[in-house]
């Protein structure tokens, strides 16, 4: 008993900055060092929820075979066998790769939308919808500046530390 409170003591002592220490992604930079690394505007959706112009990405007429990364910390998300042409103007995707991804729920068109990031630094990505295509029916509409695509053959570029 004496012991378990002592821990909870210990617990409940932790400075802020341990919790911030102890953020869900295994990949956490500040933001003047993820801004050394992306440019403005993909840091705008990658790290300000942003959102771009639909039509805008070349990615979105990508149509080779291939692996798409995230823009920020290089870790592959989708696979280019799984992407097809929505009609939206933006990258889509009915699966992303396992684990590569985390969602959370975002209410900033009041009606609330699953938003998605890569699970390796957070970056956000898109949001996902369920009228894609089959099998999935999913439809993970991807800003295509916070992605990178490397041909298949192509060596995949090391993961961001
Ligand atoms: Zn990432």
């Amino acid at each position: 008993m004496l012991k378990t409170l002592s821990a909870w003591m210990a617990g409940a002592a932790l400075p802020a900055s341990s919790v911030l220490a102890a953020a869900p992604f295994p990949l956490k930079k500040t933001e003047a060092e993820w801004r050394a690394i992306v440019s403005p505007a993909a840091y705008r959706v990658l790290f300000e929820h942003g959102t771009e112009r639909a039509g805008s990405s070349p990615l979105d007429a990508e149509k080779r075979p291939g692996t798409f990364v995230c823009a920020a910390c290089n870790q592959p998300l989708f696979n280019a066998a799984h992407k097809y042409d929505s009609g939206t103007g933006w990258p889509s995707f009915w699966q992303p790769l396992p684990k590569a991804i985390g969602t959370s729920t975002d209410y900033k068109l009041i009606y609330p939308r699953t938003e998605y990031h890569c699970s390796r630094c957070g970056g956000h990505q898109g949001h996902v919808f369920n009228d894609g295509p089959k099998p999935t029916g999913q439809r993970y509409c991807n800003n295509g500046i916070a992605l990178a695509f490397v041909p298949q053959g192509e060596t995949l570029p090391a993961l961001r530390t």
